[in-house]
């Protein structure tokens, strides 16, 4: 989609800090950090939310998981413990209608998120 943001970093036309890529995702550091590791995974091909990725049934959502876990092995937080949000829709504050995965870490979190 020409006018997704997230289409554009996965193309390389929007500029982004890429932590890792696999053949179907990438990975890259949030513009705005909520946490000393703030890193968001994408399908480089265009879902607006976890319904839809969900609903592809290919294997994506398993290869978006997978990548936020080795990111946060390569981040070296894998042991002390990370969070992996999608937020979908508009009651979880959605504000990027691609859909992504957020993995947090490098700090304690607080249970249940506001
Ligand atoms: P959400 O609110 O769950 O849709 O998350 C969207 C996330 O995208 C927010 O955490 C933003 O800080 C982040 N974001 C927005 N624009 C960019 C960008 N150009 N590069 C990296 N992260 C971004
Ligand atoms: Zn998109």
């Amino acid at each position: 989609m020409s006018d997704c943001l997230f289409c554009g970093i996965a193309e390389g036309a929007v500029p982004a800090t890429l932590v890792l890529e696999t053949t179907h995702a990438i990975a890259f550091r949030d513009i705005n950090p909520q946490a000393p590791t703030h890193v968001l995974v994408i399908p480089k091909a265009h879902y607006a939310d976890l319904a839809d990725l969900a609903a592809a049934g290919d294997g994506l959502l398993a290869e978006v998981a997978e990548v936020a876990h080795q990111v946060a092995v390569a981040e070296g937080i894998a042991d002390s413990g990370y969070r992996v949000v999608f937020n979908t829709g508009s009651h979880a504050g959605q504000t990027v209608a691609h859909a992504h995965a957020h993995l947090l870490g490098g700090r304690r979190m607080a249970w249940p998120p506001g």
